[in-house]
């Protein structure tokens, strides 16, 4: 199992005065090729249990593995080749001096010959829609919308199995947002990368996951196929999404799933 999570939990300063139980009791698998999107509330745990994905945070209870990595032991270069994670805001990482350096900075740490670096960073930029003439240039010169690429390219450059994006679109304009995802969609198609998408959007998880996680209160709230979500709007109620929210989610995932029962949108009426 690629990635095999058991009673995992997670407490913030454990045994301290502040400690916070931020996941407990999570239990999970994910296959090769997966593309899930992980929702729920600010709080609700989704940053939390995304680091456990490549060990930046440990279990406090229970296991994790990936790819048959135990994140508990030490060594974890060989698991954090396979597991890319992008962070919220991601260009706030950039710091190199030209955008070929920033997305070389981790294959020359791997140890890659020059000419493969050179390979993978343009590959990279083109998988996030970037040419070359941006390489020489300073990321500062870059507009919102062209650092964020260059820095999906960083961890794309990587060639991760495994590829985790909080909030990736966080911040961007509509049409960027939907570049993001067509490319995040093509890596996932291209190279059968396992995608894990947290968002608390509705509407992005509803148009790109097959999969849906919906967490709540540091548990796994609810963990169906898209079309199965979509047939239970009354659950999502009970987590506090409002009547238009669950609405919209609903509209969604019917133009991605057409043959579904139009009588769940009962809740609308409701
Ligand atoms: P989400 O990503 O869904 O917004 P988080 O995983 O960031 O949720 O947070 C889960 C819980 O853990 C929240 O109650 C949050 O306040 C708490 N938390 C997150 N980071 C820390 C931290 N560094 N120290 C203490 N508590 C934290």
């Amino acid at each position: 199992m690629p990635i095999n999570i058991e009673g995992l939990s997670f407490t913030y300063s454990n045994g301290g005065p502040f400690e916070k139980k931020a996941l407990n009791d999570i239990n999970l698998n994910i296959e090769d090729g997966e593309f899930i999107g992980i929702i729920g509330h600010t709080g609700s745990g989704k940053s939390t249990l995304i680091q456990h994905f490549n060990g930046i945070l440990k279990p406090t209870g229970g296991r994790i593995s990936v790819n048959g990595i135990d994140t508990r032991q030490r060594d974890l270069k060989v698991l954090r080749r396979q597991v890319g994670i992008v962070f919220q805001y991601p260009e706030h990482q950039l710091f190199e001096d030209t955008v070929k350096k920033d997305i070389s900075f981790g294959l020359l740490k791997l140890g890659l010959s020059e000419e493969e670096t050179a390979q993978r960073v343009l590959a990279a930029l083109q998988s996030v829609g970037l040419d070359q003439s941006i390489l020489e240039k300073s990321p500062f010169e870059l507009s919102g919308g062209q650092k964020r690429r260059v820095a999906i390219a960083g961890v794309v450059a990587m060639m991760p199995k495994i590829l985790v994006l909080d909030e990736p679109t966080a911040g961007l304009d509509p049409s960027g947002r939907d570049e993001i995802f067509g490319y995040i969609k093509k890596l996932h198609k291209d190279f059968n990368m396992t995608i894990i998408l947290v968002s608390h959007s509705m509407e992005d998880i509803a148009r790109l996951a097959e999969r849906v996680i919906v967490m709540n209160q540091g548990t796994i709230f609810m963990d169906k196929p898209s079309a199965q979500v979509y047939n239970q709007p009354q659950e999502l109620e009970k987590i506090g999404l409002s009547a238009p929210q669950i609405t919209y989610l609903m509209k969604r995932l019917k133009a991605i799933i057409p043959h579904i029962d139009e009588n769940i949108f009962t809740v609308e009426a409701a």
